[in-house]
């Protein structure tokens, strides 16, 4: 082989494994958009919400429900942005004990998404990619797993595909979180009461010609397709389908998420023995791999309006633990200038991928004060397991 062979061969090569390593979407890879790049950072202020006041309930000692909402990409700079882009406010507020997260993975100070929701979920560090096994690739029980083997209601929420690696690592089993198909599929091992997300193909056009939907309908599940249809259901099983993949970003896709959470809180809670609820706010992750502010801005605040709906729940039960936190942050955003009174929202990005960066915990509800301080991520899933005596 001659030199000008092995140079091309090398090339080749090389646009091929670039090609490789930014497979599956929405993982380490760079986003970044050079065009547009100050018109991207630039958030220039819109319509303020009004953020109730709910005091933390006094007279429980232990939670007999938790809520896990989990902000993909969501770091202080994103919290913060919307802060700003909300008149100064959030209901995030709400939350007085507040702690930060170690997101690092086994494989790598930067976590992806499959390390990082199986750290919430099952207590361990694993690698890079890894949906519910462990380093050596075995399964690993997850928090909703043994949740529902004592009793309790589980549901899951969430604006990407159901299947993607946040929720996918509080029902699935997978050595790589790209098996999308195979995690579909996992979703018919379990008892889970309610799921509400994205992601029907992986359900419905699939290699084995399962129809999995219709396999849902048979277990006794209501398998809907638009929000209108999933928030009119009051009781019974519930697979809700919002999008063949992914929903479309803020604004596009509407009011989603809230009546998501809400519709899954009403079903949840009908049980007796309690129950546990993982809510992901799922594109502040993409939107922030983009390096785009405005959208960054918008992701967060549906995702803050979602907690809103969990407190109001939480305020009045008072024996709901509510965590918020985030797998990891993404983009290394920080911000250069706001304004409370318009908005406006300057973001800065030092990454088109995810950042090693520690990220915050907020607590409300009974035991909440045990989700304060360094913790590493994994002890959020252990102490959550212990508070619902799961172990
Ligand atoms: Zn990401
Ligand atoms: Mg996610």
């Amino acid at each position: 082989m001659n030199k000008t062979n092995r140079l091309l061969n090398r090339l080749i090569f090389s646009i091929l494994m670039a090609g490789f390593i930014s497979f599956p979407g929405y993982g380490q890879e760079e986003y970044k958009d050079p065009k547009n790049k100050a018109l991207n950072e630039l958030y220039s202020g819109g319509s303020f919400y009004e953020v109730q006041n709910y005091a933390q309930p006094t007279g429980k000692k232990q939670p007999k429900n938790i809520i896990l909402m989990i902000g993909d990409g969501m770091g202080l700079a994103q919290v913060y942005s919307a802060m700003t882009a909300n008149g100064g406010h959030l209901f995030l507020e709400n939350f007085k004990n507040i702690g930060f997260s170690k997101t690092y993975s086994s494989d790598n100070y930067i976590t992806d998404s499959a390390a990082g929701g199986t750290a919430l979920s099952s207590g361990i560090k694993t690698y890079n990619g890894a949906i519910g096994v462990d380093p050596d690739k075995k399964p690993v029980p997850n928090i909703r797993e043994l949740a529902e083997i004592k009793g309790l209601k589980t549901g899951l929420v969430s604006t990407s595909a159901i299947t993607h690696a946040t929720p996918a690592s509080f029902i699935a089993h997978a050595s790589s979180r790209s098996s999308y198909e195979d995690i579909a599929a996992d979703f018919l091992k379990t008892n889970i009461d309610v799921f509400i997300g994205g992601g029907i193909k992986n359900f419905e056009e699939r290699k084995d010609g399962r129809n999995l939907s219709k396999e849902l309908k048979d277990k006794g599940y209501q398998v809907l397709y638009n929000i209108a249809d999933i928030q009119k259901i009051k009781s019974g099983k519930l697979a809700g389908f919002t999008a063949q993949e992914h929903d479309a970003p803020m604004p596009e896709r509407g009011e989603i998420l809230v009546p998501a959470t809400q519709t899954a809180i009403n079903l949840l809670s009908q049980g007796k023995k309690g129950f546990f609820l993982m809510v992901e706010g799922s594109e502040i992750d993409f939107l922030a791999h983009e390096n785009k502010t405005p959208g960054v801005v918008l992701e967060t605040l549906d995702f803050d309006r979602a907690i809103g709906a969990a407190l109001k729940f939480a305020a009045s039960n008072g024996e709901t633990l509510i965590i918020v936190t985030a797998d990891h942050e993404t983009g290394g955003m920080t911000l250069n200038g706001g304004e409370y009174k318009t908005g406006k929202v300057i973001g800065k990005f030092t990454s088109g991928g995810h950042t090693g960066i520690a990220v915050p915990v907020y607590a409300f509800g009974p035991c909440a004060e045990q989700f304060t301080g360094f913790m590493e991520n994994t002890d959020i899933a252990k102490r959550m397991m212990k508070l619902l005596k799961l172990n």
